[in-house]
């Protein structure tokens, strides 16, 4: 079935209420990543929705916002392919012609803050981008009024506050963690590897190297574990933070819980690489 392409607001009055709608928010620069997104949907929904928009909101002056990969046509080359897999499905891509669709005047942002999940890790690394990110996501979910969305593991600290606000603010619908796709030799795929140089591209394998020696270390010596963690941080000026914590709120009171993540932030050069490893005690 052709992929149908929404370039307004509007054009969402045409969708049948009493379709299972799933939603997949993205950026763009689609990869193998984004893709398991919205074979997920496909499987559990009638209709699926890919959005498109490189939110200006959730960069900080300094960010790459202009410099982002904007690949539209091979993203839908992509998205195309994935659909043809599921004939009987529909897949619509939401693509805003200019960013007053998103933001019309008289929008106003909602107020809500999650809280100190959002202030730390990659909050402090970015002062604002999860303000941008909640922005937007609430608007995208009035815009496209989905029963399920479907986020990325690779993003833990962004998937914990959407899950948050969904609950604290009761908004009528389920969000669904995906497991990170990754590159051959580990390293999460990310529209940012792109940016990396041979050589740092082959440097960043040592992140996925060590989230799995710590995760391994941890499930049986989570006290080792955390001795690794401080040797690594000490020994690599380059780790913005490397971190155990307890998946749901990301505190560092890890007692009494079997399920824990490593949270990494590493600096390659200009490139910040995001990457997380869920263990079990
Ligand atoms: P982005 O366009 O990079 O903001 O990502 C859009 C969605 O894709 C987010 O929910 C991300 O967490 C998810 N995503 C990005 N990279 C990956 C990956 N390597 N594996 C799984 N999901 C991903």
């Amino acid at each position: 079935m052709k992929v149908n392409i929404f370039r307004t607001e509007k054009e969402f009055e045409s969708i049948a209420q009493s379709s299972s709608i799933g939603f997949v928010p993205t950026m763009g620069n689609l990869h193998a990543g984004h893709i398991s997104l919205l074979e997920r949907s496909l499987k559990e929904n009638e209709i699926s929705i890919m959005s498109i928009f490189v939110n200006p909101t959730q960069f900080a002056a300094g960010e790459d916002f202009n410099t982002y990969p904007r690949t539209f046509e091979a993203d839908l080359r992509k998205i195309q392919l994935m659909a043809d897999n599921y004939p009987s499905k529909e897949v619509i891509v939401f693509f805003p012609e200019n960013e007053k669709v998103i933001y019309p005047e008289g929008w106003k942002p909602i107020d809500y803050r999650p809280g100190s999940l959002a202030l730390e890790l990659e909050g402090s690394l970015r002062p604002n981008h999860f303000d941008g990110v909640i922005q937007v996501v609430k608007r995208l979910f009035d815009i496209v009024k989905p029963q399920k969305a479907y986020f990325g593991q690779k993003d833990f600290q962004q998937l914990a506050i959407i899950k948050k606000m969904v609950k604290d603010l009761g908004l009528p619908l389920q969000i669904i963690g995906m497991p990170i796709v990754r590159e051959e030799d580990g390293l999460a795929m990310s529209s940012r590897n792109q940016y990396l140089d041979a050589t740092q591209r082959q440097d960043a394998q040592k992140i996925y190297r060590t989230l799995c020696n710590i995760c391994e270390i941890g499930k049986n010596h989570l006290d080792q574990a955390q001795s690794l963690v401080a040797e690594c941080l000490g020994k690599d000026p380059n780790w913005n933070y490397l971190t155990i914590r307890e998946p749901k709120t990301l505190s560092l009171k890890l007692e009494g819980h079997k399920e824990l993540v490593v949270l990494a932030n590493y600096k390659m050069g200009k490139t910040k690489l995001l990457d997380n490893m869920i263990f079990h005690i």
